[in-house]
């Protein structure tokens, strides 16, 4: 078992960096749920790191403010490339990247971006984003609405109403088209159901959630319901089940079996190509079973446990993921 945990392309699509940075990311000896060292112990080949930008207000000042920062943390995030102590890390742009990384043995980092406010209301930003750093996935909102889109989760202290836009706004629009040309993701974790399915309508590029679970094992307002997931299976989607407690079990709680359950539930029901893994580690993921990277083979064990085959196990744990950002590669070559 131990065994196919380390053969595998693991790939944990969501992972916040410690900000402002402490230049901690070698060293094994800290607080950090993910750094090179407790990722390569534990088995966890591939990680995208977010450069999260918080909601702030949606005027000249809060657009200034989260642009400065995108690039600040999108700066600590590809400087993380290189050699320590005989352990390596690559900052991939590419698919074929992080496979070949993987071959070496070295951690593969994909830069994302988690709130379009990052872009300052400037759809086109994205298009220098993904050329300066590679950025592979940007989610449209955090917990707020932004000038793109509507969130699942309004900030009453940011004075929102339940709905800004109805879900996507013209400038979300362009945004897309923009993201699609680039090759990065849309990512849907955050942004309310119109703003996904509105999304997945117009999107050339299949979209995907990168840290969301199941709605219907557990009705938390940051998950997909069944429509949601019935529309990923239509347009070729994908949804990272989270090790978020509270999104995994109502009220909280959750385990590294209840992250299998919503895993299973969706294969079920959408099928096994839909399906993936994120910890949202660092940004208040961590449940027991999977408290930080150094865990990860209890997930493979739980997987194996819950019946899943030794493909399907590649599959959910990474196949997928590549196979939607090699699609948005060719999808962006073609434009
Ligand atoms: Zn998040």
């Amino acid at each position: 078992m131990t065994d196919l945990h380390h053969t595998l392309l693991t790939l944990d699509s969501h992972i916040d960096i410690p900000w402002p940075d402490r230049q901690d990311a070698w060293t094994e000896d800290t607080a950090r749920q993910v750094n090179v060292p407790k990722a390569i112990r534990g088995g966890m080949r591939a990680v995208c790191l977010a450069a999260y930008i918080p909601q702030s207000s949606r005027d000249e000042s809060g657009h200034v403010e989260a642009w400065e920062r995108v690039q600040a943390m999108l700066d600590v995030i590809c400087e993380m490339g290189g050699h320590h102590n005989g352990q390596g890390a690559r900052v991939c742009r590419s698919a074929s990247d992080v496979r070949a990384a993987y071959k070496k043995g070295d951690l593969a980092v994909i830069p994302a971006i988690e709130n379009g406010h990052a872009l300052g209301g400037r759809p086109e930003r994205i298009v220098d984003l993904a050329q300066r750093y590679g950025v592979r996935y940007m989610t449209l909102t955090h917990n707020g609405h932004n000038v793109l889109a509507d969130a699942a989760i309004p900030r009453k202290d940011l004075a929102d109403e339940e709905t800004l836009h109805g879900g996507l706004s013209a400038l979300g629009r362009d945004t897309i088209a923009a993201m699609n040309r680039s090759g990065v993701l849309v990512d849907v974790s955050h942004a309310s159901k119109s703003t996904m399915m509105q999304a997945s309508g117009i999107s050339t590029t299949p979209v995907f959630a990168s840290h969301s679970c199941a709605r219907a094992l557990c009705d938390h307002p940051r998950n997909l319901d069944d429509e949601q997931l019935d529309r990923l299976k239509d347009t070729g989607g994908l949804i990272q089940v989270t090790a978020m407690g509270s999104f995994l079990k109502k009220g909280g709680g959750g385990t590294v079996e209840d992250l299998v359950r919503h895993v299973s539930y969706i294969a079920e029901r959408i099928g096994i190509e839909h399906v993936g893994i994120s910890s949202d580690f660092d940004g208040g993921g961590g449940i027991p079973g999977w408290k930080d990277a150094t865990e990860t083979v209890n997930v493979t064990r739980a997987l194996v446990a819950a019946g899943f085959t030794d493909s399907e196990i590649a599959a959910i744990w990474g196949g997928n993921m590549l196979r939607l950002l090699e699609q948005a590669e060719k999808a962006a070559e073609a434009t």
